[in-house]
């Protein structure tokens, strides 16, 4: 068997690969396209498409695919072979440079918020030679964007690559100012933790909820849930310890740095984080983890649930993108430095974090949001749907003593003046942990907690890295114009601080005060895709993405319909599947119970004539009470469903889905779940939470 080392990558078309199989032109032309987005010439796309062949050739691979991320938020492929006819009859394996470079794949079925209506049906892929090509069972796959004949924008790579570069451009001036001429790029990396659950296939299987939905729709509180704690951290199951080491291979193999692997607070729920890497290939790898999780549960026997709130009352899967920005030689610039002059530069980045989340707290919620991520957000394990940061207390003092002029208390005490005097070392272990914030400042990143464990994490870092950019933008604009550039730093160092400081909070996110608080600091409190998603198309938004050349009018607007599609459709499905469920099972398993009940009790009275039968009586009575009430809010689900056909426009049904839908399936669920612990287990037609939560061995 091969040793990690020898395994890791080894399905990757890396750097190694390249090196090892193209001529030296042909690789140092490569680099450049790599490196320095240099557009590739056709000759040397030819050479690459032949070595690459060749190489997956060896590998045992027999097809090619572009592989991309439509705004499904999963990923799309379409397989071709490699094969060609030979004139003797048989067949050679071809790949061509055209065939690497550009894709043209009938996606008249992706959702395109009416982009496309406008050009032509057909979209078209375009390698992304900034993320390498990997093989996939016995597919050659090749990272592409998605995007329309107009140009625009019909996936979540495109944006994402466009912030990335918007946040580099505006960095550098920043950089500039400060004196550093080497710089090249700047880069934004993220490591996503990705929480998910493990439930056996037989389990799964017996729930159209989870084969439909994903997560369960009905389910009664098992005795035992996550009270005693004694899951966090705790020793892995033979189960699943099969599973991890299995997906430990097939990520490695692919090149993904999965490196941190325990249990999570629920029963069921486990973790896994891989080692942080460039935003754009830490997404692809992102998607890919989530599919081959999948994949590998399968193989055992066990399905991955991904859904951001699978079971009721236990914790739902969230996903951290922890996100740091650094020069291409490796300067961390959320790093507090060694000297004053290099902590003025670390204050300023962190400024522009701070008004960045404040002033984008709409954009941010918003691309966390999803009918599932709803579930979780403002529930009492996530962070609330309201978006604060944490940095802790040094920083927080510091930035205090900044904005009052007066002396930092720290350990030692020194006049804040940036440039001038001795800023103090800050500790990084000294960051106390705070788990309950969505954004905290971590040692030397932030850590963003809103992210549900389905949502791609693309939109998450395409808004992020927008944000920040803006904040430079404006920061870079007045000190290019500056006569005293410390004295204008300070100030606007100063300023921010003074404008900001309400999107600040190192308490507890989980309590309740919390919330009033954050109210009276007037910041938002988004708590549905409904509410969220329209302000994406709010002025100041627009303004901002469209000036930075991330996203133009028109994707924005497809984005936001089609996000609102997603979210009116996700729900429609679990209300349907919900009134399926209730009346071709759950309501006559209740009758049939029942029915054993009286004919029980009347079996009983032909012996003892006078016996009361309290105890099939009064089941009969509850039971048929909940039977009643079953039946109706089914019935006005079902209605409420029906009524959407009325809305007028997506915004509309939207809202009519938080207002009308949801309400009445958490109505149809509350007597359905106390009728389950009143039934025999035997007669009720699923396996119950307590089965579903400790199924694997
Ligand atoms: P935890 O938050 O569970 O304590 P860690 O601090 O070890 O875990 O890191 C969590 C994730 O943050 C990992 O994916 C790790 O690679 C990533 N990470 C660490 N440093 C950085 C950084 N500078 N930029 C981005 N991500 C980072
Ligand atoms: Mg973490």
């Amino acid at each position: 068997m091969d040793t990690v080392p020898e395994m890791f990558a080894s399905m990757v078309f890396d750097d190694r690969a390249m090196r090892a199989k193209l001529p030296a032109k042909v690789y140092q032309s490569l680099k450049k396209t790599i490196d320095e987005g240099v557009e590739l010439d056709i000759s040397v796309a030819n050479a690459v498409a032949d070595a690459m062949k060749d190489w997956a050739v060896e590998k045992g691979a027999t097809h090619f695919t572009h592989w991309f991320q439509p705004l499904t938020g999963i990923t799309a492929e379409k397989h071709d072979s490699f094969i060609a006819p030979s004139p003797d009859g048989g067949v050679i394996m071809e790949f061509s440079g055209k065939e690497l470079i550009k894709g043209e794949p009938d996606a008249s079925s992706f959702p395109s918020g009416g982009l496309r209506a406008t050009f032509e049906a057909r979209g078209y892929t375009a390698w992304d030679p900034t993320s390498y090509a990997f093989i996939k069972g016995k597919t050659l796959c090749i990272p592409t964007a998605f995007c329309s004949y107009g140009g625009q924008a019909l996936d979540k790579k495109t944006p994402l690559l466009r912030s990335m570069e918007a946040l580099s451009r505006q960095a550098l001036r920043i950089l500039r100012l400060f004196g550093n001429t080497e710089a090249k790029r700047v880069v934004s990396s993220v490591g996503p933790e990705q929480e998910y659950f493990l439930i056996t296939k037989e389990m799964y299987d017996a729930r159209p909820d989870l084969r439909f939905c994903g997560r369960t729709l009905f389910g009664a509180k098992p005795p035992k849930g996550q009270e005693l704690d004694d899951h966090y951290f705790g020793v892995i199951k033979p189960g699943v310890t099969a599973f991890m080491e299995d997906l430990n291979d097939e990520l490695w193999k692919l090149g993904i740095l999965a490196k941190t692997e325990h249990n999570e607070v629920a029963p069921a729920q486990h973790e896994l984080a891989p080692i942080y890497t460039t935003t754009n290939v830490a997404t692809d790898h992102n998607q890919l983890t989530m599919e081959i999780m999948q994949k590998v549960a399968a193989r055992h026997g066990l399905v991955c649930l991904l859904h951001e709130k699978p079971f009721d009352g236990v914790n739902g899967s969230g996903k951290h993108n922890n996100w740091s920005i650094s020069t291409d030689s490796g300067q961390n610039l959320l790093s507090p430095g060694e000297t004053p002059y290099e902590n003025a530069q670390f204050l300023l980045f962190l400024c522009a974090v701070i008004k960045a989340v404040d002033d984008y707290q709409d954009l941010l919620r918003l691309s966390v949001a999803t009918a599932g991520n709803d579930h979780r957000l403002g529930a009492n394990e996530a962070p609330p749907a309201i978006v604060s940061m944490f940095l802790g207390e040094e920083l927080d003092a510091v930035l205090k003593a900044i904005e009052t002029d007066t002396p930092y208390e720290g350990v030692e005490k020194v006049q804040m003046k940036l440039g001038v005097d001795v800023l103090p070392k800050f500790s990084r272990d000294a960051t106390d942990r705070n788990r309950t914030s969505p954004f905290a400042f971590t040692g030397n990143k932030f850590e963003f907690r809103m992210l549900g464990s389905a949502n791609s994490i693309a939109c998450v870092n395409i808004m992020l890295n927008s944000a920040v950019a803006e904040s430079l933008r404006i920061y870079a604009d007045r000190l290019e114009q500056a006569e005293d550039f410390e004295g204008t730093l300070q100030t606007m160092i100063k300023k921010t601080v003074h404008d900001h400081r309400r999107i600040i909070f190192n308490g507890n996110g989980y309590d309740e005060a919390w919330v009033e608080e954050a109210e009276r600091r007037g910041l938002l409190n988004l708590r549905t895709t409904a509410d969220c998603m329209p302000l994406l198309l709010d002025e100041k938004n627009v303004k901002m993405l469209t000036s930075l050349g991330v996203m133009s009018k028109d994707e924005i607007v497809s984005r936001c319909d089609i996000m609102l599609e997603n979210y009116c459709k996700t729900v429609t499905i679990e209300a349907n599947t919900m009134v399926r469920m209730a009346r071709k099972q759950i309501m006559p398993a209740i009758e049939t119970y029942e029915g054993t009940l009286a004919e029980t009790a009347a079996a009983k009275k032909t012996v003892v004539p006078d016996l009361a039968c309290s105890y099939e009586s009064g089941l009969i009575v509850r039971l048929s009470q909940l039977l009643d009430e079953i039946c109706a809010r089914a019935d006005e689900l079902e209605a409420a469903v029906a009524g959407l056909a009325q809305c007028d426009g997506i915004i509309a049904e939207s809202q009519a889905i938080r207002d009308e839908v949801l309400p009445r399936m958490d109505a149809l669920r509350a007597p359905v779940d106390e009728a389950e612990v009143m039934t025999k287990k035997d007669l009720w037609p699923f396996p119950s939470y307590g089965d579903l939560l400790f199924s694997v061995k």
